[in-house]
């Protein structure tokens, strides 16, 4: 498994996990002496023996992507596995064909596999990146892919949602003022029009040398957005969501004054008082209406994050969703999007089948879809569950079983 010297290293690319890649390739294009990189959006059928390819996916691609991987490892090509699935399930991942595995974060993972290949080591199976790694270090912006993502604020969760891989990443990291400062004004450079940024909870953002107060940590960081005449600032809207509870009017008023759009997306994830406790999302529905007042109030429509699907979810509990979404939507400016629950690797539920919705329940899905008041994204949700699941259970049934044994009948 040794690395040759005229040996080449690909970075394969998938479309979900994109927006990711501009981060690595900037880390591993710091490192003196790595090996050059090669990015390639599809199979690398021009791989050789002794080649590298890093891979970076989600579980839901493996049924996707299991074929490439095997067809790769039987030329003889090292492989190697980054991001959330590989990370959350190593020795799973390995199984599948990878010779070795990045775990932890991945930009401090890369300079000791680049090392080990530059000096035609074999690699080792494992290269933990550990958590500890200051994300203010890493800008997401590569040499080699023009893609300029939104920019990655926050890393990991305080808040332990039963289905999200977010906190597997342990306690909240935080990138500096300063390095977003670098990042817009690079950003700018390249005339880049929208300033955008990812954060599990947008309203939860501390830079600590601003204080302990989010607000003034948001405050600074939009007014610098501000500062480089961005055309579009978002903040607040996907892919930095606000968590139910923590909008206020401050809030609001502080966001209407500098973000660009004119809706704000809110995780409301059910209507149901008990599956919000059982997921531990710590707010009920009544926090959910009273932010989306607050944001109406301010001016603001509101992106609904609802999900279904969820272990153990009745018809009767999915109405009482539907219902909920129905009466928002009556009584104040929201538009639902529904996602799917898929079990993933590392999370409470990781063992946890979905409940598909049943004829009625999608129906009545559709009709809401149909009249306006819901996007369709639940549709490939439940197409990736069940492709995944059905994956498992053809090619790991040992895996496939750990899945709820004693509940045949909820099987896909
Ligand atoms: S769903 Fe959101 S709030 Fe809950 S753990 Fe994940 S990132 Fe944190």
């Amino acid at each position: 498994m040794g690395f040759m010297p005229n040996a080449r290293v690909f970075f394969r690319l998938t479309p979900l996990t994109r927006l990711s890649a501009p981060l690595l390739l900037n880390a591993w294009e710091a490192i003196p002496g790595a090996p050059a990189i090669q990015v390639v959006n599809t199979p690398p059928a021009e791989a050789r023996p002794k080649d590298v390819v890093l891979f970076s996916f989600l579980s839901t691609q493996l049924p996707d992507l299991h074929r490439e991987i095997l067809s790769l490892r039987e030329k003889g090509v090292i492989l190697v596995a980054g991001g959330p699935h590989a990370s959350a399930a190593p020795g799973f991942t390995r199984r599948i064909g990878f010779h070795s595995i990045i775990t932890g974060d991945g930009e401090a993972a890369l300079p000791p596999l680049a090392r080990d290949l530059a000096n035609g080591l074999e690699l080792q199976t494992e290269y933990n990146g550990g958590r500890g790694n200051d994300i203010s270090n890493w800008l997401p912006i590569s040499r080699s892919i023009r893609t300029l993502p939104p920019l990655e604020l926050m890393r990991g969760c305080v808040h332990n949602c039963t289905y999200c891989a977010v906190p597997l990443s342990g306690p909240p990291r935080f990138r500096s003022l300063e390095s977003v400062r670098c990042y817009l004004d690079q950003l700018h450079d390249r005339g880049a029009r929208r300033a955008n940024f990812i954060s599990p909870s947008a309203l939860e953002y501390i830079d600590p040398r601003v204080g302990t107060d989010p607000r003034e940590s948001v405050a600074e960081l939009l007014a610098s957005a501000r500062s480089f005449c961005f055309e579009y600032i978002e903040y607040g809207i996907f892919p930095s969501e606000i968590r139910p509870g923590s909008l206020n009017r401050e809030w609001s008023q502080l966001l209407r004054k500098h973000v660009s759009h004119r809706r704000l997306t809110l995780g409301a994830q059910s209507g149901c008082p008990e599956r919000l406790r059982r997921l531990r999302r710590g707010h009920t529905p009544d926090d959910v209406e009273a932010s989306i007042i607050v944001a109406n109030e301010a001016g603001f429509g509101v992106n609904l994050d609802v999900m279904v699907g969820f272990p153990d979810e009745t018809p009767d509990e999915l109405e009482t969703t539907l219902n909920f979404v129905r009466r928002m939507h009556r009584n104040h400016r929201i538009h639902a999007q529904v996602h799917h629950f898929v079990p993933l690797p590392g999370t409470l539920l990781q063992h946890s089948f979905p409940s598909f919705p049943g004829i009625r329940g999608k129906q009545n899905l559709l009709r809401m879809e149909r009249d306006g008041l819901i996007t369709g994204q639940w549709k490939c949700g439940e197409r990736d569950a069940r492709r995944y699941l059905t994956w498992l259970r053809q090619y790991y049934p040992d895996i496939y079983e750990q899945f709820m044994p004693d509940r045949p009948e909820k099987r896909p």
